[in-house]
């Protein structure tokens, strides 16, 4: 049968079509196309394959956004792998610029199982376009695995970044305005905070964040006058309360139509005016709106100047820390280096080396504790 639709398919097809075609019915894995395309030996795409397993064990840990900078040189099967906690809401962005174009880099993102504890894949980008885009519905560990191509010979800068899914709430307003998080105590801890508080003069437009439907809109309760609005693409209600007015006769909307004015009807009757806006799942609870809404700032820090940049480096400390992560703080000593050891250079990010060991564990160590290894 399979054969059979090859035929049909090939015969329908112009003769650039057919590599295509006979991949969709062979089901081959982006990898396993490559080895087709590029005639890679069994053996050798075994051992660069392999290095994905090497990429699961290790574990760094980094902060968006990230910049690392750092060349891709051939056979020396180098392997990328962080770890990132992401919140519902929030989309990831991995990016790899290369010097040559047609550089391969297959991006993969897992996400942690909590019960497993083990990694299970979601996404993977198309190798050619070197990147990988990504909504989070769930928050937790993910991981993202980064593995150029075999012969890959190319500097790279590599972004990874976040970015909220929705537009901010309340018309020009910032994180700064967020005066109240989810969970903070209301009424002496008989109850948690549903939502988050984004504070703004009296009168200030509050604006639909995503294209959707106005289920309600009126004055009721606690929240006072209140718009709630259906998010059918993620199956999310989104409530808007405390306002001092609504658009009469809202239905459909898209993202930035005003919905109505900041106030404080309802019980803020005696606060500040402010947007309380949640976010419910399926009608069944209300879930943190952070990751929606909050906006990230760029990449603080130059990242490395690459003229200089070792392919080894030597630890010239006595004790030297080598890191889960590219910080003195919230980061762990995975392994005490010593004086003379050499370090295999896989980037850099700001002022410290992302390195591999020969025991092949990823780790960071800071720029002042090695020199270039000769
Ligand atoms: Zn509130």
């Amino acid at each position: 049968m399979k054969k059979l639709i090859l035929i049909i398919i090939i015969s329908l097809c112009s003769c650039s079509e057919i590599e295509k075609a006979e991949d969709l019915i062979s089901g081959l894995s982006p990898r396993q196309e490559y080895q087709k395309d590029e005639n890679i030996s069994d053996e050798l795409f075994q051992i660069w394959k392999a290095r994905v397993d090497v990429a699961l064990e290790n574990s760094l840990k980094i902060d968006l956004p990230y910049v690392e900078k750092g060349f891709f040189k051939p056979r020396n099967f180098a392997i990328y792998s962080y770890d990132t906690y992401l919140l519902p809401g929030e989309v990831i962005e991995i990016k790899i610029n290369t010097e040559s174009l047609s550089t391969l880099i297959f991006t993969t993102i897992y996400k942690k199982d909590n019960s497993s504890g083990v990694f299970e894949k979601l996404k993977t980008g198309a190798a050619d376009k070197k990147e990988l885009s990504f909504e989070v519905y769930e928050q937790g560990l993910y991981k993202i695995v980064i593995q150029p191509e075999i012969e890959a010979n190319s500097p790279f800068q590599l972004e990874i970044k976040k970015s909220p899914s929705y537009l901010f709430p309340v018309i020009n307003g910032k994180n700064s305005d967020i005066g109240s998080y989810w969970g903070d105590m209301r009424e002496g801890g008989i109850r948690d905070h549903k939502g988050i508080d984004i504070f703004a003069n009296k009168g200030t437009p509050v604006l639909a964040p995503t294209s959707g439907k106005i289920t309600f809109s009126g004055e009721k309760g606690l929240g006072g006058k209140q718009v709630w609005l259906r998010d059918s693409k993620r199956k999310l209600d989104l409530y808007f309360a405390h306002l001092d007015s609504i658009i009469p006769k809202l239905k459909k909307v898209k993202p930035g139509d005003t919905l109505g004015f900041v106030g404080n009807t309802g019980n803020a009757k005696t606060t500040p005016p402010h947007l309380h806006f949640g976010i419910y799942k399926n009608r069944r609870g209300a879930i943190d709106p952070i990751g929606f809404v909050y906006q990230t700032e760029p990449a603080e820090n130059a990242p490395a100047d690459l003229k200089n940049l070792a392919d080894r480096i030597k630890i010239t400390k006595n004790k030297a820390a080598l890191r889960n992560k590219a910080a003195l703080n919230n980061s762990n000593i995975v392994k005490t280096g010593t004086n003379g050891e050499v370090l295999y250079v896989q980037g850099k990010t700001d002022d410290w080396y992302h390195v591999r060991d020969s025991l092949d564990r990823s780790m960071y160590i800071h720029e002042s504790e090695v020199t270039p290894a000769l």
